[in-house]
């Protein structure tokens, strides 16, 4: 009910450098919801870095010691959603009063609220009403908000209200420490070297830090290997390839299109059919994921789009690849496409 993951707790969350001003602030946080001048939070940080586990974990730890406590974590793009819907179906208001009542707000991914007037404005007014009665607000967000961009100004100025910590990479130690803690709580065993090695190079972000190990543990476990250093060389290669190596956005369209056997140019179309939708919403993903573009310019090569649009597709194509078996078959396929 309060789509809390009790998995992302603090006692998951290790702690290093990169995020012990944010990991702290969090702790703060959650023994006095409401209580500190730490309100709103804000972790801001690239992806993978562990923005939504510890938005969780705070949630988790409030509704540890506060039971009584109404604490609700919802994606921004779901809040927007919801915000949508209400104005739809005439329900605008019960959607404001919803709000307004609970405790604990965490809301995750606030750069989605980029040009979106509507949800900004109400939630504008539904973060007021809370600060104003001493509840407590979280967010995340993938910048700074010195950073965001078509945010209105008043609702920059409330996000600088509080704290806004930032989620650095991790250094070496703290890389060493996740894997550890991961293949512990998996039940794995695991060489030292090969856990150092793995961190060693892969330094990107906690996601492809697990990402990583778990496709060790799967091929040795599928092929019946050991678990050696040569095979963790092998996977750490694959990574360390689909990470560094520039493709070019249109070679992932060309890729994509083929894959779907349509041409670029319906790839990039306005039209809403499904398969054409999907097709461009995974070339989009691949774009973000294998290029350096921004999202604006992400959007612009591939049929024209804002910004916010390959951000939607980012997320439908992540959420999707987790839900729908055919979806994820295409994703690994054309994964191995690009690869090669
Ligand atoms: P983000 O929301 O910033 O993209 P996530 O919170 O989804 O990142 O984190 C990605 C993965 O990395 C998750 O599985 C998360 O549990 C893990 N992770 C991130 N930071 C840490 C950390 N400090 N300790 C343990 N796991 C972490
Ligand atoms: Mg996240």
């Amino acid at each position: 009910e309060s789509q809390l993951n009790p998995n992302y707790s603090f006692e998951n969350f290790l702690e290093g450098d990169s995020n012990r001003l944010a990991r702290s602030a969090g702790l703060a946080v959650a023994a006095k919801p409401g209580g500190t001048s730490f309100n709103p939070l804000l972790v801001f940080g690239g992806v993978g870095l562990g923005k939504t586990h510890l938005a969780h974990a705070i949630g988790v730890d409030i509704k540890d010691k506060y039971p009584e406590k109404t604490v609700l974590y919802i994606s921004a793009e779901k809040f927007t959603q919801q915000y949508i819907d209400s104005v739809k179906k005439n329900n605008r208001n019960d959607f404001i009063h919803f709000y307004q009542i609970i405790d604990v707000l965490i809301i995750d991914d606030v750069q989605f609220l980029s040009g979106k007037s509507g949800t900004q404005d109400v939630f504008f007014h539904i973060f007021n009403h809370l600060h104003q009665n001493g509840k407590q607000v979280i967010l995340t967000s993938d910048k700074a908000p010195v950073d965001m961009q078509d945010i209105e100004q008043r609702l920059l100025s409330r996000f600088k209200w509080g704290l806004s910590a930032e989620l650095q990479h991790p250094d070496f130690e703290t890389r060493v420490s996740i894997l550890k803690n991961k293949l512990y709580r998996d039940g794995v065993e695991m060489p030292d070297d090969i856990v150092d090695y793995v961190a060693k190079n892969i330094k990107t972000n906690v996601r492809e830090l697990e990402g990583a190990i778990i496709s060790l543990i799967a091929q040795s476990s599928f092929n019946k290997k050991e678990i050696t250093i040569d095979l963790a060389k092998q996977i750490v290669e694959k990574f360390v390839k689909n990470t560094k190596r520039e493709v070019s956005i249109d070679y992932i369209q060309k890729i994509v299109s083929d894959y779907f056997q349509m041409d670029v140019e319906t790839l990039q179309s306005k039209t809403r059919k499904r398969h054409i939708v999907q097709a461009r919403q995974l070339a989009m993903f691949f774009a973000k994921k294998m290029t350096k573009a921004s999202l604006a310019s992400i959007g612009s090569q591939i049929g024209k789009r804002d910004h916010a649009t390959v951000l939607h597709a980012c997320k439908t194509v992540d959420n999707l690849s987790s839900t729908d078996k055919q979806f994820r078959k295409y994703v690994e396929d054309i994964t191995k496409k690009l690869s090669v």
